[in-house]
């Protein structure tokens, strides 16, 4: 039963006919992520297509004061979707419009529900290519609401450094435009950078206007592995200090590699291994990976092993992107709980070993992995969520990685965001900055529609 004010629900039929369900499967659908937080369902879901479908929508909702969800893509990881008070869900996955390609700019303009696949397949045979990579085929419109990053941020940085202009559906259901297509710009606050990581709390994106790369000329991928992990870690570190220019540096420990051979029929060495990816003209990739093999002989790392053709790459880091599925896969019915810190590069090895540490006593199956050139790492659980006494061990050893993380002058969440699952630490992390964040919310949203009960404790 849907919970609608029955004027609301009459006004979205009225206007959207179809594109409105009230449908139960729909709105299940709709009301949860890929994590294991409880799905809440929203009460109705609207499929936008355009700007003024999204405002529209707004417009009526705040008329009633029902709260309004944005949905990308459904792939976030803290309950960032479950609707915990109802409203309308408003799915962007048809406004998957490429709106406009600048190669000479190197940017474009898309709608918010364009892919990061979507847009990569389009942007190929110009040349070019979007490096922001989360693993799970998101929405843009999303990825710019989480401040997503990924594999390739260690070279590329995130969503921060990458998204110049955005449209913007506001709560009352006017439309603004932040940022320009400038590379630069002293134009007073940076609105853009406020909408950026606000997870659907302040706006609705309908537009992302986004910096572009050219293809490098040669992109060559390497595993190499290590006895144990800190070795693999001392490594990155080194690696980073240098500044040599690596495109992906990623912590796989051996846990990981053993679910990822099995989820994704390979065959590599069961060790703690970092899988690097090399960018730029053939001499500078051959001195990248000359500054690298000798960091790696220093700390007692294998010899490289080559993935040399584009299909090899493609297979290792689908392999790599799929570890998410591969942990949780080792276990029937299981959800998968990813933990999500990062800390100041210095501090990461003394992190993980100390996430190594609580997870020894720890019997559900788990794995560390990390986009360890940003200091970002993560655990991904196998959970079962109805086991009061595991989902209570996880999110112990989920909160003691954060209070180490903050300690050490790092972050609760690196990329995946709060959602619901990170606000108990906003506080820890932020002080008396969370009022102040209270605050911008209220005067941008006084009712809190936008997304309620994320974010903000
Ligand atoms: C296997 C797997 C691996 C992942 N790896 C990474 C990773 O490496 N790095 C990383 O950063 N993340 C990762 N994620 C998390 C996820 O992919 C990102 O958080 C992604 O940015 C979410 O995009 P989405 O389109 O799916 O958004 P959704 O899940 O649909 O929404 C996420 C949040 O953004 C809001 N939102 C969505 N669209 C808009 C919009 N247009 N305007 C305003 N608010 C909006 C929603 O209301 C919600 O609060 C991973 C997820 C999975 C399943």
């Amino acid at each position: 039963m849907s919970g609608l004010p029955e004027t609301l629900s009459e006004a979205l039929a009225g206007r959207f006919g179809e594109r409105f369900s009230l449908a139960q499967a729909v709105r299940e659908q709709h009301g949860h992520g890929e994590s294991h937080h409880t799905t809440a369902i929203p009460d109705g879901v609207v499929f936008a297509e355009t700007t003024e479908d999204v405002a529209e929508t707004v417009r009526l909702c705040a008329g009633h004061k029902v709260p309004v969800i944005a949905f990308g893509a459904g792939t976030s990881l803290e309950g960032h979707l479950i609707a915990l008070n109802g409203g309308i869900s408003i799915d962007l996955s048809r406004m998957n419009s490429i709106l406009r390609i600048s190669s000479a700019d190197l940017d474009c303009t898309v709608q918010a529900g364009v892919t990061r696949e979507q847009l990569n397949n389009d942007l190929r045979d110009l040349g070019l290519f979007f490096p922001i990579d989360p693993g799970a085929n998101a929405s843009i419109g999303g990825m710019a609401s989480t401040r997503a990053s990924g594999t390739n941020a260690v070279r590329y940085g995130t969503m921060r450094e990458n998204v110049l202009a955005l449209t913007v559906v506001l709560p009352d259901g006017k439309i603004i435009h932040t940022g320009s297509r400038a590379r630069k710009s002293s134009a007073g606050y940076d609105l853009t950078r406020l909408f950026v990581g606000s997870e659907g709390t302040l706006g609705i994106i309908t537009e992302v206007t986004v910096r572009l790369y050219g293809i490098p000329e040669t992109i060559s991928a390497a595993l190499c592995s290590f006895e144990d992990v800190s070795q693999a870690v001392d490594t990155a570190i080194a690696i980073v200090q240098l500044g040599i220019p690596v495109a992906r540096m990623e912590l796989m420990d051996r846990g990981l590699i053993a679910a990822v051979n099995r989820y994704s029929g390979l065959d590599l060495k069961l060790e703690d291994t970092l899988a690097f990816e090399f960018h730029g003209s053939p001499a500078s990739v051959e001195e990248q990976v000359a500054m690298v093999r000798d960091i790696v002989r220093d700390n007692d790392g294998k010899d490289f092993e080559w993935a040399s053709s584009p299909e090899e790459r493609n297979r290792l880091w689908k392999a790599r992107h799929n570890a998410f599925y591969a942990v949780v896969s080792q276990r029937t019915d299981a959800k998968g709980w990813s933990s999500d810190v990062c800390v100041p590069v210095s501090e990461l090895g003394s992190c993980i070993l100390y996430t190594r540490e609580l997870l020894k006593e720890c019997k559900v199956p788990a794995a560390i992995l990390g986009h360890v050139g940003d200091g970002n790492y993560h655990v991904v659980f196998a959970v079962d969520p109805s086991n009061g006494q595991e989902m209570a061990e996880v999110a112990a050893i989920n909160k003691q990685m954060v209070k180490r993380a903050i300690s050490v002058g790092g972050t609760c969440t690196g990329e995946h965001g709060v959602g619901t699952g990170k606000i108990a630490y906003m506080r820890e992390e932020h002080g008396d900055a969370v009022d102040f964040m209270a605050l911008l919310k209220h005067a941008i949203d006084p009712s809190g529609i936008m997304n309620p009960g994320k974010i903000l404790p």
